[in-house]
């Protein structure tokens, strides 16, 4: 915790009384600001209240008198319709921010540096990629934002200090001054349209992820969607634009379709990295991540072998795609946080020989989309409630139906120790929320984690890996 200087004086109100607004508030007040807090939950006021918190119903507080009302990322500016404090904020002509933002004002003060990332997939992976490559080259970094730790309950900024900040789009609509070192932007699918109304929508606020950058800045922008492509085409900020590909090879910008990254400028190579065996960063999705935290290292004055090095080191993000152990030559991979058939479908693009547990609480459609990768897949080993309608889906494909996880992982394990195929993996990637059977998916993967460990023979890997917030 540290004061927020750049409020010193000012009035503010705090609407969102969770974690990251008690940390901004007690911020605010360290900083000399006078801060009103409230919340729409009656017994997150009496909690504040009891913690000593300066708590005012902002029903009653004339906003005209305010220099700022700061909301929490939860609560809507625009979708469905922006939340009450917002019309009020509107009406009387108030700044409407987030905790985000006055962090960075507190960074641009003291001459820290900032590496942004956003985009509807690979938030988390990239940034703890970034973040682990700048420690592992010795740099003083934090990391923060969406991914765990509150922006205000990371060290204070200070010169040259660097942030690699996860930036969810509900914190990028609340920071009208983001202008990062290195901005990334990874990809652009439908998502979260609920909050954001339309797509167009959604893809403006991402989209201002660069445009208040400006010359000595980096726009790191991936571009093998139609909106990101777009976003890309508009950057004309002064700010240097890398654009990222793991379709193309793109003569100026940051490729790799085939998982070597190549760094090109103006069709001359500049750099080249060998992503291929990378185990934390298997898939062309990682490869996207990986690109656009080498863009950020590079930006940033990392030498291409400390970046080499800070890939290779990476233990990847608990719970995605991560290989947790082996029995002998046999990878056991968890991938509990694919709780949708999307999710899964990188999975198993990623491996050849598979061992598939699949199941839990199926989401709309199944698994249905996942028919073109059964081929990859050796046998499924299905649990949970969406046994049933996994097994009609299978068809004539082996299948066991094994009920628990615990099962599942045995008779795997039993099946691919017999067969003994080259380059097998054992792969719990779900395609399905966990509730049935667990209380979230990140109890499932530990489950599964600790019933490799049970098995004969079982090599574990030392566990990594952040767990992370938000969309
Ligand atoms: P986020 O923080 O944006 O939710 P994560 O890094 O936590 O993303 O990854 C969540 C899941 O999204 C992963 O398990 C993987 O299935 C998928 N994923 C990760 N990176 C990408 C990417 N660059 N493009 C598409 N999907 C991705």
């Amino acid at each position: 915790m540290f004061p927020a200087q750049t409020f010193k004086g000012k009035r503010v109100a705090v609407f969102g009384l969770a974690r990251s607004g008690t940390a901004l508030i007690e911020a605010l007040r360290l900083g000399g600001a006078e801060v009103h807090a409230w919340d729409d939950s009656a017994p997150a006021v009496e909690k504040a209240r009891a913690a000593g918190q300066p708590v005012s119903d902002l029903h009653a507080l004339d906003f005209a008198r305010l220099d700022a009302v700061i909301l929490s990322p939860g609560v809507p500016l625009t979708h469905p319709e922006p939340h009450w404090t917002v019309k009020k904020a509107r009406h009387a002509g108030v700044e409407v921010i987030g905790d985000t933002e006055v962090f960075q004002r507190e960074a641009a003060g003291a001459g820290a540096k900032i590496v942004a990332i956003t985009g509807t997939n690979g938030k988390s992976t990239t940034t703890a990629l970034t973040g682990h490559m700048f420690k592992a080259a010795g740099r003083d970094v934090d990391i923060g934002g969406n991914i765990g730790t509150a922006v205000f309950l990371m060290r204070q900024p200070v010169s040259d200090r660097l942030y690699v900040l996860e930036l969810s789009s509900f914190q990028i609509d609340l920071m009208p001054g983001l202008a990062p070192d290195a901005g990334i932007l990874t990809n652009i699918s439908p998502d979260h349209l609920d909050r954001h109304g339309s797509m167009d929508n959604y893809a403006a606020v991402k989209g201002r992820m660069f445009a208040r950058q400006h010359a000595g800045q980096t726009a790191l922008c991936g571009v093998d969607d139609p909106w990101c492509s777009a976003i890309a085409d508009r950057i004309a900020t002064g700010a240097d634009l890398r654009r990222v590909s793991v379709l193309i090879t793109l003569d100026d910008g940051i490729s790799a379709p085939e998982g070597i990254l190549r760094d090109k400028r103006g069709g001359q190579e500049v750099a080249s990295i060998d992503l291929r065996d990378m185990a934390a960063l298997r898939g062309a999705h990682n490869w996207q991540n990986a690109c656009m935290a080498y863009g950020a290292g590079r930006a940033l004055g990392l030498g291409l072998a400390e970046i080499e090095r800070g890939m290779r080191s990476f233990p990847g993000l608990a719970h995605r795609m991560q290989e947790v152990g082996r029995v002998g030559e046999l990878a056991f991979i968890n991938d509990s946080k694919a709780t949708n058939a999307d999710a899964a479908e990188k999975a198993l693009s990623s491996f050849d020989t598979i061992y598939w547990i699949a199941g839990g609480l199926a989401k709309a459609g199944g698994i249905e989309s996942l028919r073109p990768l059964f081929s990859r897949v050796v046998r499924t080993y299905l649990i949970g409630q969406a046994t049933e309608e996994f097994a009609a889906t299978l068809g004539d494909r082996p299948f066991s139906r094994c009920g628990t996880l615990e099962r599942a992982v045995a008779a795997a394990a039993r099946d691919a120790a017999a067969e003994k195929r080259r380059g097998a993996v054992v792969l719990l990637s779900p395609a399905c929320a966990s509730f049935d059977q667990y209380p979230n998916f990140e109890v499932r993967g530990d489950a599964f984690v600790a019933t490799v460990a049970s098995l004969p023979g079982a090599q574990m890997t030392s566990q990594g890996g952040t767990d992370a917030a938000q969309p």
